[in-house]
């Protein structure tokens, strides 16, 4: 067996299904998935599936199947990939991707039974595009690797104190002003002083979230607020507390900001109603994701707006404000089926029962776990185990591979899934996307997909040989050698020094 993630349920035989003058038939409904998969065969082998109604592989509907579930068979003479829904399809196509072998001029498939389906429903992805911005290009580049990797979920972290990469029509001043910084900060504190700037059009996302569906995939889109607001903080200074300096920019250093949004403040409620609107326009997806981490209340403590607030309103204290304020925006999504996710920082007694909660935050978990424990949903994305931007020194694949999202819980059907962060500060072009990303997201696929009592590192590393050749083909610069957890005082002086030049561990590739 050399697929990952590992399927649910194999057996291996002797044969082979040799592919020459192929005949290929699928049931109308799985139409999509078999285009995909005509379409790889042809690229890979330049073999043009024949359509034929008795044919040597047939892709059909079974009702009995789980929704993300498939079966295959194949022996030498026939390939039978069975599903109920496209997506099922689409997942038994990525498992034979993975199976296909070549050899002595002749491609074919191993003689194998397969049945499969994802241990958790939410198998998430997130790429920040504001620390720094990335275009529609990549951005499908990596919808085609997660989905390959049977993701279902791709997380757009579009804003942030350092830019706002979407477009607003309402509010234009976001593209003008909020999408541009003077400069970034380098590890030694100085400012490198090359503007940095990029936004997403509305066609530009619409075209990223078909591109994804078609995968598979929805794509999540989060406008992160009160905090990390720097960026709409420049161009509209007015939704910041009272008596606050207004003289602020887009923010070229990293870390956290006090300047946050005024929550006492109306103008504040209805500008983010508009732009919420305006990206409900664009992204069809069930979630959206409101951020809510890391905001200091220095501000709202000092605020006659945000103190008025909690008076009138009968609330205790600033956080309990950002509840209510967390709580009117899940209201109002909710106008409009859809539903909010935050950061766990948010986790407060008032929070809204609907709200999802994704955890990150180390020295927080008791608190999630209690929380999923009554009636809370969760996304886990546990900041030491799955935090993709943080070097193998201290993030080892050992480490990613072995986590357990499910430690501690016990209404295992409050935990959605899991999902796997690339912040980019430190992140710059693809090559370092890929070098952070991959073989971790094999890992972590794994996690999210494999039943945990089948995971085993060394089964996992040993199929990593079958990966890497796809990868190479693939052009994916993966980061080689990580195979083998580095012992404890390496990874605290690699991590380090990482800390001090974040391409120590890079450059030695
Ligand atoms: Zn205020």
């Amino acid at each position: 067996m050399k697929v990952i993630p590992l399927p649910l349920y194999y057996e291996e035989k002797e044969g082979q299904l040799i592919l020459t003058d192929t005949t290929f038939h699928f049931s109308e409904e799985l139409a999509e998935s078999a285009a995909f998969f005509q379409q790889f065969i042809l690229m890979k082998t330049g073999i043009n599936l024949r359509s034929e109604k008795y044919a040597q592989i047939n892709f059909v509907l079974d009702f009995n199947l789980g929704e993300e579930e498939y079966q295959l068979d194949i022996s030498e003479h026939s390939l039978m990939l069975a599903a109920r829904t496209d997506s099922g399809a689409y997942y038994g196509i990525q498992t034979l991707i993975q199976l296909l072998e070549y050899k002595d001029g002749k491609y074919y498939y191993p003689e194998i039974y397969i049945e499969d389906r994802p241990k958790f429903a939410y198998r998430g992805f997130m790429f920040d595009i504001a620390r720094h911005f990335f275009g529609k290009g990549e951005i499908m580049r990596l919808i085609d690797l997660i989905s390959f990797h049977k993701f279902n979920y791709l997380h757009l972290h579009l804003t942030d104190d350092q830019g706002w990469r979407l477009e607003s029509e309402k509010y234009p001043r976001l593209q003008e002003i909020s999408s541009r910084r003077r400069g970034t900060i380098l590890k030694d504190g100085t400012i490198d002083g090359i503007a940095h700037y990029g936004y997403l059009k509305k066609q530009e996302l619409k075209e990223i979230v078909e591109y994804a569906r078609l995968r598979h995939l929805e794509v999540i889109p989060e406008i992160d607020m009160p905090g990390h607001m720097t960026s709409l903080l420049a161009a509209y200074p007015e939704l910041l507390c009272s008596g606050v300096n207004d003289n602020i920019e887009v923010r070229s250093a990293w870390g956290i900001s006090k300047d946050i949004l005024c929550a006492g403040n109306e103008l504040t409620y209805k500008i983010l109603e508009d732009l919420l609107l305006e990206v409900m326009e664009v992204f069809p997806s069930r979630y959206i994701h409101l951020g809510g981490d890391e905001a200091p209340k220095d501000n709202w403590r000092n605020c006659s707006l945000c103190q008025e607030k909690i008076k009138k309103e009968n609330l205790e204290n600033e956080e309990a404000l950002q509840a209510y304020f967390f709580n009117h925006f899940q209201n109002f999504l909710s106008k409009y089926g859809r539903v909010a996710i935050g950061w766990n920082d948010g986790l407060h007694p008032d929070l809204n029962e609907s709200v999802i909660i994704q955890h990150w935050k180390p020295g927080t978990r008791k608190k999630t776990v209690k929380a999923a424990n009554s009636s809370r949903k969760v996304i886990m994305s546990d900041f030491l185990y799955l935090y993709l931007d943080y070097p193998y020194a201290m993030t080892p694949l050992a480490k990613t591979y072995n986590y357990n999202p499910l430690k501690g819980i016990e209404k295992e059907e409050n935990i959605l899934g899991i999902e796997a962060p690339l912040w980019t500060e430190w992140v710059a072009n693809r090559a370092k996307i890929d070098f952070q990303i991959f073989p971790r997201i094999a890992a972590v696929a794994e996690v999210a997909w494999t039943a945990p009592e089948l995971k085993d590192y060394d089964s996992f590393r040993k199929r990593l040989n079958y990966l890497y050749p796809i990868y190479q083909k693939m052009g994916v610069n993966f980061a080689r050698n990580k195979e083998i957890k580095p012992g404890f005082l390496k990874r605290i002086i690699n991590t380090r020094s990482w800390w001090k030049n974040e391409d120590s561990e890079f450059l030695k590739e």
